[in-house]
């Protein structure tokens, strides 16, 4: 059975980047009809925070990518004890007592003499009595995993073929000098244990594959479909690591960006399909594949995504906003021709409220000196009492005949007299709607 799992680490709010990387593996098992897990990667206690695993979760609800399972990292530590514990029974974990200097010193050496900075393995070399020295000494050491010396080789499910040399990685740490155990190890647990078939992630991530693949089939497991996605870069190409922060979900829900525009975009960017607004999850999950998509860097522009929210609010029927208009104070009876003037003149859902202002209380009239007559003429002609829809071409009619003026001449300046802007809704659906008119009042400045 396919499964699947989107692993965050709680130590900051979603992005636009991590959202690649957890609707991927949603899809997957969504499409296949499988299991996503999500995994909260919180062994780091200082650096984990309860606000973001809810946050997280807030997110991945909002754009309906709900788990059939949620893991925590915290609560297995047991299960990486034993693994420790099993790889240290066959020799594949050593500790070793190098302080962060004394290795940046060695990475200094070997980058001097023109070789790669690989961890050296000294520590393999100590006895048991120079450990319980340094021991001593020093405090406890880190495990190090120790890599078998050959090519580790597998088809990538973007990526192609991939084969790296095991000697140019260093033997990853996996438990920190002070007990905690680190990502690299919990995560080849949890996996092989959960029965994770598929693990779709950023392309940072391919050396660590590397590791833990090793890590895997060392404990009997089995080693899961890997894919690398590429890395998001800015409009331009420029890195986006240091506007992340800036990209957080919750910040583009706040700017009114609709989870279907969202959605549909990153299902597609950096695919060789188009990008088309899709209004379901299941609808998206039938047309993703990964194979689309490429290992060149993505451009991701936070600007896209208001056309496809726009779109997604366009097509939506009264019913879908009842309540919401009824929230704003729209009253029950004007709403759905409300509804039917504004969805088109908006953008996001914010937008409706400056219009159902405009309607409600009118706005400030927008004259310039040469129509000011012109203005006051018409304000004169409008009809007392209850507009209709065909009061707009009734009105101006009667407008053209008293002023001689016609077309933009003509139009322009009354819907910037009745609207206090250039643009918006049809006049003539438009002008039903207003409640109350200031414009009204020209007519007697100009007497
Ligand atoms: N917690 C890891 C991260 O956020 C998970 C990576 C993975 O998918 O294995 O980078």
């Amino acid at each position: 059975m396919t499964t699947t799992r989107f692993a965050p680490s709680p130590t900051g709010y979603i992005h636009i980047g991590n959202l690649r990387t957890a609707l991927f593996n949603y899809l997957i098992a969504r499409k296949a009809g499988g299991t996503f897990i999500l995994r909260i990667d919180d062994t780091d206690p200082e650096r984990s925070k309860e606000e973001y695993v809810d946050a997280i979760k807030r997110d991945l609800e909002w754009l309906g990518l709900t788990w059939d399972r949620l893991e925590r990292q915290s609560e297995r530590l047991d299960r990486y004890a034993e693994a420790a514990d099993r790889l240290r029974g066959m020799g594949r974990f050593y500790e070793a007592f190098e302080t962060p200097t004394e290795l940046d010193l060695k990475r200094k050496k070997q980058l001097n003499m023109g070789k790669p900075p690989v961890y050296d393995r000294a520590a393999l070399a100590l006895t048991e009595d120079e450990k319980a020295k340094l021991r001593e000494e020093r405090g406890p050491g880190v495990w190090r995993f120790k890599l078998d010396q050959e090519r580790i080789e597998w088809e990538d499910g973007i990526l192609g073929p991939i084969s790296i040399d095991a000697a140019s990685v260093s033997d990853p740490v996996l438990i920190r000098a002070d007990g905690q155990v680190l990502y690299t190890l919990a995560s080849v647990v949890d996996d092989t244990e959960m029965g994770v078939t598929h693990v779709v992630r950023g392309s940072d991530h391919v050396t660590n594959t590397a590791t833990q693949i090793q890590m895997i089939r060392a404990l009997d497991g089995s080693v899961p479909n890997f894919a690398h996605h590429s890395l998001l870069t800015g409009p331009q190409g420029e890195s986006l690591s240091k506007r992340l922060g800036t990209l957080a979900l919750r910040d583009l829900r706040e700017q009114g960006v609709e989870p279907e525009a969202l959605l549909s975009l990153m299902a597609r960017l950096g695919s060789s399909q188009p990008v088309e607004l899709r209004l379901s999850l299941d609808e998206i999950a039938k047309g993703f594949d990964l194979d689309q998509f490429g290992s060149a860097p993505t451009k991701f522009d936070a600007r896209d995504l208001m056309p496809l929210t726009a779109r997604k609010l366009h097509g939506l029927s009264y019913d879908d906003v009842k309540d919401e208009l009824a929230a704003l104070g729209v009253p029950d009876d004007i709403a759905p021709d409300f509804w039917a003037v504004a969805k088109d003149n908006i953008t996001t859902r914010s937008d409706l409220l400056p219009w159902w202002t405009l309607c409600r209380d009118g706005a400030e009239p927008l004259v310039a000196e040469e129509d000011r007559d012109f203005v006051a003429q018409a304000m004169a002609l409008l009809p007392d009492g209850t507009l209709t829809r065909e009061t707009w071409s009734n009105w101006t009619a009667a407008v053209k005949e008293a002023t001689g003026r016609k077309g933009k001449g003509l139009f322009m300046p009354l819907r910037k007299a009745l609207t206090g802007q250039e643009r918006g809704p049809e006049m003539a659906d438009l002008l039903p709607l207003l409640q109350t008119i200031p414009a009204r009042d020209l007519t007697k400045r100009s007497d």
